[in-house]
Formats: C-alpha cells, sequence, structure tokens
C-alpha cells in the first residue's frame, strides 16, 4: 500500500488543539445536538459549524492546507459527535480526491 508523500504526522501550532469557548475559552465543550454545542465551564452555547470553520481556518492559516483521515478530524476537534454529525461536517467543509480516498482536504 502506497502512503500519500506530504502528510504531516504532527502540525506544528502554537495552541492547544480542539475547540475552544469563545466567552471563556475553555477546551471543555460538549454537542448538544448536531448543529450547537455548549460550554460545560460557563454554559455558553455556540453554534458547531461556525466554531469547526473558525478552527480549521485558524489551522490552515497557521501551517498548510490540512489533509486528515476521518478519524483524525475527529481527534482534532476535540469534542465527541455522533458518526452522523461528524460526516455531516466534513461533507460541508472538507473535500476529497475521490469517492474512495480516505483523506479528507479542509475547503477553506
Ligand atoms: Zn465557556
Amino acid at each position: 500500500m502506497t502512503q500519500p508523500l506530504q502528510l504531516p504526522k504532527i502540525i506544528h501550532r502554537n495552541f492547544k488543539s480542539g475547540l475552544k469557548c469563545d466567552k471563556c475559552s475553555s477546551f471543555n465543550l460538549e454537542a448538544l445536538s448536531s448543529s450547537l454545542a455548549v460550554c460545560l465551564d460557563c454554559r455558553h452555547i455556540d453554534n458547531l459549524e461556525r466554531l469547526l470553520r473558525h478552527y480549521f481556518t485558524m489551522l490552515t492559516l497557521c501551517n498548510r492546507p490540512l489533509t486528515l483521515k476521518k478519524k483524525e478530524i475527529h481527534q482534532e476537534i476535540g469534542v465527541q459527535l455522533t458518526s452522523y454529525t461528524l460526516q455531516k461536517y466534513i461533507n460541508l467543509l472538507f473535500s476529497k480526491k475521490s469517492k474512495h480516498a480516505q483523506y479528507y482536504t479542509y475547503k477553506l
């Protein structure tokens, strides 16, 4: 099996990975539904799509276009999502080269 060449194993960045609360900067977020997340520290409720776009745009601007496997995207987000919700946002925010490709690229 051949591996794609340019995949970073560790993405260099100077901030902790995972979605973060806009109000109190806590990483302690939980999905409320397929579209909302709540901060468990300050109870601030935010839109998941907005948080995800902001987060992956930040990563892309700090590094390079992101190419990740589905599992790695989920790890990166740091919030437990159902497979339905995860797939929903991957379809919305990422693209892949072919139907059967394992790697997704963030669409800036
Ligand atoms: Zn908060």
